[in-house]
Order: structure tokens, then C-alpha cells, then sequence
């Protein structure tokens, strides 16, 4: 009956560990049954911030607090569009959730900021507020407009008690620019995120997110483990830049395979082994190097002959479809006098018996039946 639910608006840009602490102390100690997250598409005070695209900040948030089952995320401000206001967000958020009474979580430099806001005399009579400690800002002057706020407007507001932490989106947006550290300042996910972003530019990156999606899509469909397979789809082609010449177009599976133990800390052999042979396949490739191998190929964004042929394929079948596109692979390098590598010869040697065991083996599963 007496049910609030905590609403943590911002830009997000991306999630840090300040914005997880103040989250998690609000929904523990203002007695919050869940957060929800509530990022911006574009922040009244930040219009000209050249701001992530929404994709992005969202793919940061969901890493970001995917394990905690107190907190989810609401896309209302990103469906809307233009310029997100909080009054306008929070009222229809309300009516969505049946009237449920909402509690504001914000830090302490935007609370002392309030009166600025669109219908700020609305807002204070509407909402109640989780107000959270960010260090710089005086703590005393925001107990001092919390009181006057409640005489004036009968506002609740709980102070929560978070850790302290002096850290920004800004700041840590300059420090992957310049090569600095963020370890512990974002969750292990987004770290490596936002360091593969950097690495690979807008355009790579836009495939690397694509192989992401039809990697973990494939996963669910044929049993694997999405989250593994997000991992290596992820980190796939971190090393594709690194020079080389033609060399890389092979290498750089087995150089991001190696960053990804060395700077990522991935110890699975299954990811990091799909990472690894995603470039050549290999005799025996597991389930899961299929998947990473085949979304690599056929994500939408690739636009090469016969695709809808292959992308059929491994639609059904995942064997079948990496051995059709490993022959195309082969044909492909012949053509154009360049060596196949002998794990691409070992994996489709591999495949075709694995495919005609396959056969064999429904062949005796269901046998052709003879009507008398
Ligand atoms: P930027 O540096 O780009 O301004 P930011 O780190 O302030 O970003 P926002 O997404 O704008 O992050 O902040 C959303 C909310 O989180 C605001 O209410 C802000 O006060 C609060 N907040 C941000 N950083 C911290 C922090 N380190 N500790 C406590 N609260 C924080």
C-alpha cells in the first residue's frame, strides 16, 4: 500500500560507480521496492554536451545493472524524444505505473538546482526526493532547501547516506580519451565497452554491436550461454586495426584473443577460443565458436553475394551453416591467390563429417515408411 518506487533520472554517459552507490543506498535505506533508471535522450542543461547516442548509453546501463534484481531501466524519456523534462516524465511514468507514489533520486548539485527546473513548484508538490551525497557540494545547504521545501510545499525528502565518491561522466569520458585508467571507477562490463568504443571507432564499433545482438540472439535460440557469447562478439575485433597488412585479416582473432586475457582478464577458454578462431575456424569448433564465428558473417549489416542463402542456413543449423561459409571462405581466398590456412582446411574437413554423421544419424532416427 504504501509502495514507492525510486526513479534515478540522468544522462548516463556513461553509468559510473557513483551513480550505482547512490541507486543501491536509496533503494535500501528510502525503503524503495525497485530503481528504475531513467536516461535522458537529451538533458535540458546539456543540449550542446555532444552526448552518446541513446544506443549506446543504454547498452551501459543494462551491462551496468543487469545482475541486481532491484533495478531496471525506463525508456520513457528515450521513446519520447526532444527535450526530456522531468515533471512531464515522471507524470506519465506515474499514470503507466497505476498512480504509484515515486521518489526522485538525485544528487546533491542537481538538487540545489531544482528551482531552475521545468515547473519546479509541481515537481516538489508532486514527487517525493532521495537525496544523495555528492562530494563538492554542500550537504548543509541541501538540508537547508530540503526543510524550506517541505514548510513551502510539504515536499518529503529522505537524505541518503551513500559512499562518497568524487567522480564524473565528464571526467571519465576524458579519461578513456586519454589512455587513463577507469578500472573500479564503471563495472568490469562497461569498461570494456567503452575501451573497445574508443579502440575501434564509430564505424567498426557499429558491426562489433551488431555482432553483439546476433551472437547473443543465436545463443538463446541454440542453447549456448548469451552472455559468454556477448563477451566474445564484444571483443572479437579489438586487434583488427593493429597493422599487419593483409596478415591481420588472419591474426587478429589470435590477437584479440590474447588482449583479452592480458587487458580484460577473460580466463574462459571456450570465449576466449571463439575469439581466437573467428577469423579461420578450426577442427572441433564448440557451440559457441560456432555462433561467434557465424554472426561475424551474416550480422545485417554485411551485404556480400548470396548472404540470404548463408543467413537461411545458419538460421537452422549451425554446423551446416559454418561449413557453407567456410567453403565460400576457401573458394574466395583461391580465387584470389591468397593461402587458406590449415585450420580453415582442418574445420571444414571436421564439419563435413560432422554434417554427414548428422544425416546419417535422422536418417535412422525417422526411416522412410513404405505404405502397403
Ligand atoms: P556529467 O559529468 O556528464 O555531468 P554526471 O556524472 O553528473 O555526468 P549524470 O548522469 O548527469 O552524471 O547524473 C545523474 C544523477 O546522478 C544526478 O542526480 C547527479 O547528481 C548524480 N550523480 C552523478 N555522479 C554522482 C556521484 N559521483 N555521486 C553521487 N551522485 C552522483
Amino acid at each position: 500500500m504504501n509502495e514507492r518506487v525510486g526513479v534515478f533520472g540522468g544522462t548516463f554517459d556513461p553509468v559510473h560507480t557513483g551513480h550505482l552507490l547512490l541507486a543501491e543506498a536509496a533503494r535500501a535505506q528510502a525503503g524503495l521496492s525497485r530503481v528504475l533508471f531513467m536516461p535522458a535522450h537529451i538533458q535540458p542543461f546539456k543540449q550542446d554536451a555532444g552526448i552518446s547516442p541513446d544506443d549506446d548509453r543504454l547498452r551501459m546501463l543494462s551491462l551496468a545493472i543487469s545482475d541486481n534484481p532491484g533495478f531496471g531501466v525506463t525508456l520513457i524519456e528515450i521513446e519520447q524524444g526532444g527535450v526530456s523534462y522531468t515533471i512531464d516524465s515522471l507524470r506519465a511514468l506515474r499514470s503507466s505505473l497505476g498512480g504509484m507514489r515515486l521518489c526522485f533520486i538525485i544528487g546533491t548539485d542537481m538538487f540545489l538546482m531544482i528551482g531552475k527546473w521545468k515547473e519546479a513548484d509541481a515537481l516538489v508538490r508532486e514527487f517525493d526526493f532521495a537525496v544523495g551525497v555528492r562530494p563538492g557540494y554542500l550537504h548543509g545547504e541541501a538540508v537547508a532547501k530540503a526543510e524550506a521545501l517541505k514548510q513551502s510545499h510539504g515536499t518529503r525528502v529522505d537524505f541518503v547516506d551513500n559512499p562518497p565518491i568524487r567522480l564524473s561522466s565528464t571526467e571519465l569520458r576524458e579519461c578513456v580519451k586519454n589512455g587513463g585508467t577507469i578500472r573500479y571507477l564503471v563495472p568490469e562490463s562497461v569498461r570494456r565497452y567503452l575501451l573497445v568504443r574508443e579502440r575501434e571507432g564509430e564505424r567498426r564499433f557499429a558491426h562489433t554491436k551488431r555482432v553483439v545482438d546476433l551472437a547473443s540472439e543465436m545463443a538463446k535460440r541454440f542453447g549456448a550461454d548469451a552472455e559468454k557469447a556477448a563477451l566474445a562478439a564484444l571483443l572479437h575485433d579489438y586487434c583488427k586495426d593493429s597493422g599487419g597488412g593483409a596478415e591481420n585479416d588472419v591474426a587478429h582473432g589470435a590477437m584479440a584473443a590474447d588482449a583479452a586475457r592480458r587487458e580484460f582478464g577473460v580466463t574462459d577458454e571456450d570465449v576466449l577460443n571463439a575469439i581466437r578462431y573467428h577469423t579461420t575456424g578450426r577442427a572441433g569448433m564448440s557451440r559457441l565458436e560456432l555462433i561467434v564465428f557465424l554472426a561475424d558473417t551474416v550480422e545485417p549489416g554485411r551485404t556480400y553475394d548470396r548472404i540470404a542463402r548463408l543467413r537461411d542456413t545458419c538460421r537452422d543449423d549451425l554446423e551446416k551453416g559454418a561449413l557453407d561459409v567456410l567453403i565460400e571462405l576457401k573458394l574466395y581466398l583461391e580465387k584470389k591467390g591468397l593461402a587458406v590456412s590449415e585450420d580453415t582446411e582442418a574445420a571444414i574437413e571436421d564439419l563435413r563429417h560432422r554434417c554427414r554423421k548428422e544425416v546419417t544419424i535422422q536418417a535412422i532416427a525417422s526411416p522412410p515408411s513404405f505404405r502397403a
